[in-house]
């Protein structure tokens, strides 16, 4: 074999999600798409807020081409830089510099260069199920262990007393993510509170520090006056893996930043790891236009009002219909649990109705499914007398 075969499968093999969205698109050509009720993928429904194109026509028209097409520096441009810098700083009371900031080309690169700036081999990092299962695809190709501690049952939050077990000796990193894909639960000042003095005190214990890594692309997209805490402010060994592509709804664009925090101990170490990081993964320069937009749209998001609408209308009706959903406080996701024990069983009889569900287990979490609800609200009323006939079915109503 003259090929990499473990690039091979990950490139031969499609997740679960993207099974079931091409699924969806099948089906829609056989029976209309608007029949189909397909709650598989989490791309966002509502559009980029209007200054987001204000600011691209905008930028287009009144700069120089060769300046706004052009490279930037690696880690981006120091201006662009600088607006992340004050946002943060002004928004949670931080005291970041510019220099603390990588863009990068969404959260899935953050994540792929902070955990390549960071681990050696042997190295875990732990995260908490339920967990995006590309976790486990980035920690490997860096040569980490994914170790997944479960959440709490019925909360979902994360649950310390087994973070503290699971520490070890290998132990690199914890990798948090609030707002959650899939939970649509968002951690506490108090459980981040507890994260912390676990992982202070078990940094002691090792003799080496154990940071952690929160990813955090649905930071913006919480429900009800819910609040992010952020984590710069609870531990000092933190980095944040941030993205635009939810909080403006500019997924296909690919742009995001890392942050490390300016307390870390080694800090500027770290950072130039983190450069170092993006330059060994070709990860350098960020999208040149959509940094000048981020730098002028940071902070504004897509209408997220929409939804809180949907959340809810589903989570109304599912309770209504006997479905045990948990409480969903952000991102676009409903984790319901199966009134089966086979997620995967149910999703197939779910299909009978042309409702479109992703089974838990790839995100760590048998008897469970994601409900991806960042759809056109009308699909969603259409899909409730679904949701309804599938608990009849297992007598729930
Ligand atoms: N992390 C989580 C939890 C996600 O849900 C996603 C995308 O859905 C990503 C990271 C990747 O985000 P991006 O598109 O910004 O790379």
């Amino acid at each position: 074999m003259l090929i990499n075969e473990t690039m091979m499968g990950l490139g031969k093999q499609r997740s679960v999600i993207r099974e079931i969205f091409e699924y969806a698109k099948k089906r829609g050509a056989e029976i209309g798409a608007e029949n189909v009720l397909d709650f598989s993928i989490g791309n966002p429904s509502v559009p980029a807020p209007d200054s987001v194109n204000e600011t691209v026509k905008r930028l287009v028209n009144e700069t120089d081409s060769v300046l706004l097409h052009g490279y930037t520096s690696a880690q981006g441009d120091a201006k662009v830089r600088k607006a992340m810098s004050d946002y943060t700083n002004k928004t949670y009371g931080t005291h970041t510099t510019p220099d603390n900031f990588y863009m990068t080309v969404g959260a899935a690169a953050s994540l792929v260069i902070s955990m390549k700036a960071m681990v050696l081999p042997g190295d875990e990092i732990i995260t908490f199920a339920p967990f995006f299962p590309e976790y486990r695809v980035f920690a490997e190709n860096c040569g980490a262990k994914l170790v997944p501690v479960m959440s709490l049952p019925g909360s979902f939050q994360a649950d310390t007393d087994a973070l503290e077990k699971a520490i070890n000796e290998h132990t690199k990193a914890v990798l948090i993510n609030s707002p959650n894909n899939p939970s649509g639960v968002v951690l506490s000042s108090e459980t981040i509170t507890k994260i912390a003095d676990v992982l202070t005190r078990k940094s002691k214990e090792y003799g080496h520090v154990i940071y952690l890594i929160a990813d955090e692309p649905y930071r913006e997209l919480v429900y009800d006056g819910e609040e992010v805490p952020c984590i710069l402010n609870y531990y000092k060994e933190s980095i944040v893996c941030y993205s635009f592509s939810k909080s403006l709804s500019l997924p296909g664009e690919r742009i995001g930043y890392i942050l490390v925090s300016p307390d870390m101990t080694d800090s500027t170490d770290m950072y130039a790891a983190v450069c170092g990081a993006g330059r060994a993964l070709g990860y350098v320069c960020a999208p040149s236009l959509f940094q000048f937009v981020a730098a002028e749209c940071v902070g504004q998001t897509a209408d997220i009002s929409i939804y809180k609408r949907n959340r809810d209308l589903l989570v109304g009706g599912l309770a209504k219909f006997g479905f045990e959903c948990v409480r969903p406080d952000g991102a676009f996701y409903l984790f319901m649990k199966t009134p089966e024990a086979d997620a995967s069983v149910f999703c197939e009889k779910a299909k009978k109705y042309e409702l479109l569900l992703v089974p838990a287990d790839s995100f760590g979490c048998p008897g469970y499914v994601r409900i991806a609800y960042c759809v056109q609200t009308e699909q969603i009323e259409r899909a409730l007398p679904a949701f309804e006939s599938l608990a009849k079915e297992y007598g729930l109503c």
